[in-house]
């Protein structure tokens, strides 16, 4: 093994990937070669510092933007309403939820508010039954 096919395996290495003779292959250089080691060392270190950084939430319609940036075909007409009111395909869902619980409530306040008062002595247990 040299120094180009360690960089190549590297991340299968730190994937844990490797095994039987290639592992043993690429142990044995980073043993023997004190750059590569020191390769090795240095990714292994960013990768720590990069798991500590706080995850960042990408701006509202940024795929949709993307994709129309650097796409040749003309956007859908679904991709275009998303992209103008910067919305992301994942929170189509959340937001028909909320239009439904929205729904519901104003439902809900308007039948507990203006309601018709039920007929006094036409209760629903006294209605005749109906027959053919
Ligand atoms: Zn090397």
């Amino acid at each position: 093994m040299n120094c180009n096919d360690f960089e190549n395996q590297l991340g299968d290495y730190l994937d844990n990937h490797l095994s039987g003779a290639p592992l043993d292959a690429f142990e044995q250089h980073r043993r023997q070669c004190p750059l590569c080691a020191m390769l090795l060392e240095n990714v292994k270190d960013s990768m720590v510092l990069l798991r500590q950084l706080p995850e960042v939430e990408p701006p509202a319609g940024l795929a949709g933007r993307i994709i129309a940036a650097t796409s040749d075909a003309p956007a859908k007409p679904l991709q275009r309403l998303f992209s103008f009111f910067h919305l992301e395909r994942e929170l189509v869902p959340h937001l028909l939820t909320a239009a439904l619980v929205v729904l519901f409530v104003v439902s809900a306040g308007y039948n507990f508010f203006f309601r018709q008062p039920d007929v006094p002595g036409a209760s629903r247990a006294a209605a005749p039954a109906w027959s053919p």
